[in-house]
């Protein structure tokens, strides 16, 4: 017997005549995913078998892939010849695991599907066949079709498949095969959860933030390192880039009305970013704003923003209430990191009184006033980047 990772994969099925380059970049990323585990992976029937993972990596090697994007699901199994008897002994052995603690009277149901026609049973066969052995076996277990505690799985394919469990993979697209976008991300909760969903259709992430050191300090900046780090865990290898933003902030602050503050900072914020973006290739700008939820987040203040670049800003979150934004910052393990108490550049030169519907004109005039270019370019010149993996 082998213990093999059966995983099952989510839309690449629809992508018709591009189904290869779709399912290709899903085995890369699961290969990528498993680094260091010399997995063997192939591919069969709208399925992926990974094979040659070593007992003590197993596990871990069952959590990466939850969260590797394309997957749907993963289930441990065991492998084994299709001879009947073969079948039915590995079966009886993974049911003996489950059944060990289990209270008289469980239920379970046999689950049968079958790639090979040849085989001597039929799918109702085998549920009926080896659901009897079972209850042989284990006389205290009880049979319920439709809302059953055990489900005992067989697929009889090039080999036969026995497992109990499905474990739920993180869907979307394999990353990679929708483009390259650039995520600005802070150090709060909701710009990691926007890189999250973009990854998850297909987008490979650069990010890029802005620090305004000594206003903030390198314990803010380090856990922007360490949320790229979390992000990465789905979204694989992530090149952050850290751009000073010190200069800029101040010569807002000191020059531009101050109620307009927040917006030009976040007009130039998007300037920079989009040039950093070209730079690599990436085609659109990922922000986590929300509709509503802040003074810059208005309506009015998102067209002034949109208005300082001309490549697509996506904005996954625009329509999510904070509590279902930090539902999925607990789901993919952001939150904790976020909410660490250190202050970001945003919150450090907020005005008191924002304007709420700033006007595009007004906007670009104080922007106009002042002569923002070399700091811009000092800004990039001095920008750090990091691989983050
Ligand atoms: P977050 O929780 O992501 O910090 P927020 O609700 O605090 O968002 P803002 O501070 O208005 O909102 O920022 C809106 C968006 O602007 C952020 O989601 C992020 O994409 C981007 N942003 C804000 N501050 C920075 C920064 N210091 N560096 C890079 N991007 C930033
Ligand atoms: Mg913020």
């Amino acid at each position: 017997m082998e213990k093999v990772l059966l995983v099952r994969y989510t839309e690449i099925h629809l992508k018709g005549l591009n189904r290869p380059y779709f399912e290709r970049a899903l085995v890369d990323n699961m290969k990528r995913a498993l680094r260091g585990m010399e997995p063997v992976i192939e591919r069969e029937h709208g399925r992926i078998y990974v094979r040659n993972i070593s007992d003590e990596n197993f596990a871990e090697a069952l959590d990466r892939l939850t969260r590797v994007f394309g997957i749907h699901s993963v289930s441990p199994a065991s492998a084994v010849d299709k001879d009947w008897e073969t079948v039915v002994s590995a079966a009886l052995s993974l049911m003996e695991e489950r059944v060990k603690d289990a209270a008289p009277g469980t239920t379970f149901k046999v689950l049968a599907r079958r790639s090979d026609k040849r085989y001597m049973y039929n799918s109702d066969t085998i549920c009926r066949e080896l659901g009897g052995r079972v209850l042989e076996r284990f006389p205290g277990l009880k049979v319920d079709v439709h809302d059953p505690e055990i489900k005992l799985s067989v697929e009889i394919r090039d080999n036969a498949y026995v497992y109990c469990d499905e474990i739920k993979g993180a869907n979307g697209m394999p990353t990679g095969t929708a483009g390259k976008a650039s995520l600005l991300i802070s150090g709060g909760i909701d710009s990691p959860v926007a890189g999250y969903m973009m990854a998850k259709r297909g987008l490979t992430l650069s990010a890029v933030h802005f620090y305004s050191y000594p206003y903030t300090s390198e314990r803010a900046r380090d856990k922007v390192v360490e949320l790229t780090k979390l992000v990465s865990k789905y979204a694989g290898e992530i090149k952050l880039f850290l751009v000073p933003f010190t200069d800029i902030q101040m010569t807002i602050y000191e020059k531009c009305p101050s109620k307009e503050t927040t917006v030009l900072m976040r007009r130039l914020m998007m300037k920079i970013a989009e040039r950093i973006a070209r730079g690599e290739g990436a085609m659109a700008l990922i922000t986590g704003e929300s509709l509503g939820q802040v003074a810059s987040q208005t309506l009015e203040a998102l067209a002034v923003t949109n208005d300082a670049v001309s490549m697509p800003v996506f904005r996954p979150l625009i329509g999510f209430d904070k509590d279902e934004i930090m539902d999925i910052a607990r789901r993919i393990g952001t939150y904790e990191t976020s909410i660490l108490p250190y202050e970001d550049c945003c919150t450090v030169f907020v005005p008191k009184h924002p304007v709420t519907k700033p006007r595009l004109e007004d906007l670009r005039a104080s922007e106009a006033a002042v002569d923002f270019s070399d700091m811009i370019e000092k800004a990039i010149e001095n920008t750090e980047i990091m691989t983050i993996k």
